[in-house]
């Protein structure tokens, strides 16, 4: 697979000290990239914002150029990155060969839309204090936008944010995790070998290295746990720079009576397997209408016990890979562990397996609200099944957690499926699937409660938000220069300013104003 990649990162540092990253199935060291410490950090966004100017002086149109590059690189490279990807995280191939092509039509969807997203817009008068002038909103890029992404993802994480804000005409600080930084090191090779402006820098190392991050730029886009993104809050807080945070999840599952059962089965393993469960909008609770609890419990047990988990490199031959670290598979362990000496009955999986760091797809039932795998995220091939009395419990249960990222409801009746959406507190809910609103770049992509502040994509706003707005006036035209109302200081103008604004603020709030 891959071969050890040492990032070049320019500029040298006397901290600087090297980072092993390990393949999952067989604790293989695949790669080695530094540790950066604060001062190559500083450096290296002191940099990035002598290049943003000229970047942002592209305009969108010259920056989607570039962007194609990459695209087209991408796409160049895409069995290569797809092997990188594998080397350290150990995902199926189908699930790892994804992440190339969702990059790409991220790129496609924002570049050709970034003219229009990014245009100024013209805005009319209030009122007749404001006729006199033309009036602007014109979005200007944050300089330097930093870039935090976790372990799940490699290539996708990355590529979601940092898309959207170099078309925004901002410059990118990339710190990807150190348990899976080699993607993102070969995006900063891709854009360094197709020749594009300085602008995107990819600093890997720990926890430090992120924070570093955070304490030089002037906008943050973090995607990781709930404990970390409340010190980046606090931190960005303490600089009064924004932040995007993209959190954890506990989404919930509601299967009705009325769904279609095998479809319902399906997409719930699905929904909750998908990268060994490691997504933080995967499944990781499902609740069932009592009348068919039973039936659903077989139908997806069935499923899940049908599926081949392993590591077989470009072969097609697997449908579950390896959690991330031992850590994480510690933590699902303890999760099903708790649970079972709760009371909680494993039906298929249950428990570690083979060497490195795989966990068997696991259905859970006989769990409660009290316990830690329905209570904690889990981030792990687990499916707790809980059965409700009816729709009410099932609401009720679903809202009972801190998250709030998504949910998705299984049922033949879409109003009831969208009358049950406007009553979960989540960012986003999907009838009849799971993981869906992702894919669909138009939606905003963001979590409610402790999952997070503020969305990603969502058409225009996914890319505003990595801008400022300004307000610009002027002069509707030159024969209205003189035409200043707010400049009582010439002879005479005081009295006759504040009488004619008097009269016209009196008319205006007679009759409504009309331009
Ligand atoms: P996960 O364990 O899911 O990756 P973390 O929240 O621990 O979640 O890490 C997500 C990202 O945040 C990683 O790139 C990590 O290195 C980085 N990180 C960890 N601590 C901090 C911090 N204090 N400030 C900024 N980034 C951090």
């Amino acid at each position: 697979m891959a071969a050890i990649v040492v990032q070049e990162v320019g500029v040298l540092d006397s901290e600087r000290e090297l980072l092993d990253v390990r393949n999952p199935a067989d604790g293989r060291v695949v790669g080695r990239v530094p540790n950066e410490g604060p001062k190559v950090v500083a450096d290296a966004v002191t940099a990035l914002r002598a290049a943003q100017t000229a970047w942002e002086a592209l305009g969108p149109k010259g920056r989607g150029v570039w962007l194609g590059k990459l695209r087209d690189w991408l796409l160049d490279n895409e069995s290569r990155l797809t092997d990188v990807l594998q080397s350290e995280t150990v995902k199926p191939r189908a699930e790892a060969a994804l992440e190339v092509p969702f990059i790409c039509d991220v790129i496609n969807y924002y570049a050709r839309n970034a003219p229009a997203f990014l245009a100024d817009e013209k805005v009319r008068a209030s009122g007749p204090m404001s006729l006199p002038k033309r009036l602007r909103t014109v979005y200007r890029p944050y300089p330097v936008v930093g870039v935090i992404t976790p372990w799940n993802f490699p290539l996708a994480m990355p590529g979601l944010d940092i898309v959207p804000a170099l078309l925004a005409g901002a410059a990118v600080a990339l710190k990807p995790s150190e348990v899976t930084p080699l993607s993102a090191v070969e995006l900063a090779t891709g854009w360094a070998e197709i020749g594009a402006p300085p602008v995107l820098r990819v600093l890997t190392g720990a926890g430090a290295t992120g924070a570093a991050v955070v304490d030089t730029v002037d906008y943050i886009q973090f995607t990781g746990s709930t404990r970390t993104g409340r010190q980046v809050a606090r931190a960005a807080a303490d600089r009064l720079v924004p932040c995007g945070l993209e959190l954890g999840g506990k989404d919930p599952a509601i299967v009705l009576a009325d769904a279609d059962l095998e479809h319902a089965a399906a997409g719930v393993a699905w929904g909750g397997l998908f990268n060994a469960g490691q997504v933080c909008f995967s499944v990781e609770r499902v609740y069932v209408e009592a009348p068919v609890y039973d039936q659903f419990v077989a139908r997806l047990t069935a499923v899940v016990e049908s599926l081949r988990q392993g590591a077989d490199g470009r072969g097609y031959r697997v449908d579950v890979g390896a959690l991330a670290n031992q850590a994480q598979r510690d933590i699902v362990e303890r999760h099903v562990t708790e649970a079972v000496q709760a009371g909680a009955r494993v039906l298929t999986g249950g428990k570690p397996t083979g060497a490195g760091t795989f966990f068997e797809p696991t259905v859970l039932v006989d769990v409660d609200h009290s316990m830690s795998c329905v209570r904690e995220e889990t981030f792990g091939p687990t499916i707790p099944v809980i059965k409700v009395a009816d729709e009410d419990e099932a609401v009720r249960l679903a809202n009972d957690t801190e998250y709030g990222l998504s949910a998705s409801v299984w049922t033949r009746d879409r109003a009831r499926g969208e009358r049950i959406a406007r009553r979960l507190d989540v960012g986003a809910v999907n009838i009849n699937d799971a993981l869906f609103n992702l894919f669909a770049l138009t939606l905003p992509h963001g979590g409610w409660k402790s999952s997070g502040i503020g969305a990603r994509l969502g058409g225009a706003r996914g890319i505003r938000k990595y801008t400022r707005m300004q307000a610009i006036t002027a002069p509707r035209g030159p024969e209205l220069q003189e035409q200043i109302l707010w400049y009582p200081y010439r002879p005479g103008r005081g009295r006759v300013v504040s009488r004619m604004l008097r009269a016209m603020v009196a008319r205006d709030l007679r009759r409504r104003f009309r331009r």
